[in-house]
């Protein structure tokens, strides 16, 4: 950002205002501090008869890898909205939520994923423009050495392996720490 939004000054600071712990751009004219703060990104894991919902991507970063549906919240609707929504919009997928699933915190690149687990619907085989194909693939047809996002190996994996075990936790944390946590 070169010119203040409010005023169009180009005389833009960082400094932290008042009380604030964190420093901010701020324009020096008139004032407006600009607010930085994480991206939010829902998706689904949706599994069909011990299939899981998966897309290739058609878009950059690395097309023709393989992911979980999520994407970019939209101002004015839920988390769980969005996730549908994304599904939707990457897979042709109409899915329902059932519960959260991960929690994950990136702030290396100041993003959260939020994925919830999900059922199936309906299955139209239509994805977005963003999606090279959507397909339902069982664990031993998941492309393990081509997915988009080492967590998003991770996902997979844990849900494989707590669908064995007959009981799903939530995970949180970072790709460095992290906990499954398990309702009593
Ligand atoms: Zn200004």
């Amino acid at each position: 950002m070169k010119y203040c939004s409010e005023c169009g000054s180009a005389n833009l600071v960082r400094r932290a205002p008042g009380h604030d712990t964190h420093s901010r751009l701020t324009c020096a004219d008139c004032d407006k501090i600009f607010y930085h703060n994480p991206r939010m990104i829902a998706g689904c894991i949706v599994e069909h008869d011990g299939k899981y919902l998966m897309c290739q991507r058609a878009i950059t970063p690395r097309p023709g890898s393989w992911t979980l549906p999520a994407g970019f919240m939209e101002c004015g609707e839920t988390v769980e909205q969005a996730a549908v929504r994304e599904v939707l919009e990457e897979t042709g997928a109409r899915v329902e939520v059932i519960s959260p699933y991960s929690i994950f915190s990136v702030p290396q690149i100041d993003e959260v994923y939020i994925m919830f687990r999900a059922r199936l619907i309906e299955f139209s085989d239509a994805p977005g423009p963003e999606t090279m194909e959507a397909k339902l693939l069982g664990p031993n047809e998941i492309p393990w050495d081509n997915i988009f996002y080492p967590a998003i190996k991770d996902i997979l994996q844990r849900y494989i392996d707590e669908k064995a075990r007959g009981t799903f936790g939530i995970y949180m944390g970072c790709s460095e720490d992290g906990t499954v946590h398990f309702m009593q």
